[in-house]
């Protein structure tokens, strides 16, 4: 299936590596020009190197920035701007909080998890609107986790954060749809760095490049009327009925 977004510009943060870079390499595979960022140059510019290989010169822009910044996602917005002119799919994403347990956690590690998980998304779809509109395909696609229908015990931070999230998203695609489109994509266990320093998940963990093409999905042009929705990812893992 072609999926309608060849020449599309898609901007995904803290992509160098996991699932990021995975969902960077689906839509460039598609055609798409994306820009991917991270913090660690070194691991970036090999992730620009692999997106260009697989996907032609040209199609890929590198910046290294900490999304989580306040600041960041204003200028990673303007630069994808100066790069390739428009912007089409945005993909938030950040890196998951420390593990620990609801009554182990301090306001400061609250405070920083809201920030990274679900503060930096909003300022990421706020930065991105206007260009988004422009595009009459507008398409937001954020990374999330399977966490935001059923907590993990040992990820509260995990899950207050992307809760929050889910439920701004829900709010804010009412009022985007029709002109973009606003969804959740939830990962359960996928085999990823993060994932290791975790411990792995004692079960099966899916292939990041499939969770790569979910995401390529939900910002086709077919995707146009799916909008307000969490797409688990997550091999029935998650238990609940809604
Ligand atoms: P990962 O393999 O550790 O990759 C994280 C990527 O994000 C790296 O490219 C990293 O590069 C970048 N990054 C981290 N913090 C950043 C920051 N402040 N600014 C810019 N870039 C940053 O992680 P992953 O497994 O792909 O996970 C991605 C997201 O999905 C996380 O929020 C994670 O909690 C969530 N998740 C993952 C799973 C799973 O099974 N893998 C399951 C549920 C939820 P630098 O460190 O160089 O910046």
């Amino acid at each position: 299936m072609d999926l309608g977004i060849r020449g599309k510009v898609a901007l995904v943060t803290a992509s160098s590596k996991g699932l990021g870079k995975a969902s960077a390499l689906a839509l460039a595979r598609e055609g798409a020009k994306v820009v991917i960022t991270a913090r660690g140059e070194d691991t970036l510019d090999k992730a620009r190197q692999e997106i260009e290989a697989a996907a032609g010169a040209g199609s890929v822009h590198a910046i290294a920035a900490d999304i989580t910044d306040p600041s960041a996602p204003a200028s990673v917005v303007s630069e994808t701007l100066d790069t390739f002119g428009s912007l089409d799919i945005l993909v938030p994403n950040a890196g998951g909080p420390p593990p620990g347990r609801a009554l182990e956690v301090d306001d400061a590690q609250i405070e920083a998890a809201v920030n990274a998980n679900l503060t930096t998304s909003v300022r990421l779809v706020r930065e991105a609107l206007p260009a988004l509109k422009e595009s009459r395909q507008g398409r937001i696609c954020c990374i999330t986790s399977y966490t935001i229908k059923q907590p993990a015990p040992n990820l509260a931070l995990s899950n207050l954060a992307r809760t929050g999230l889910w439920a701004w998203a829900k709010t804010a695609a009412q009022d985007l749809f029709p002109d973009v489109t606003l969804n959740l994509v939830c990962p359960g266990p996928h085999a990823t760095d993060r994932m290791i320093q975790l411990g792995g998940s004692g079960g099966p963990m899916g292939d990041p490049d499939d969770f790569g093409s979910v995401v390529a999905f939900l910002c086709s042009k077919q995707a146009a009327f799916v909008s307000g929705t969490a797409v688990m990812v997550d091999g029935a893992i998650t238990s609940g009925l809604l």
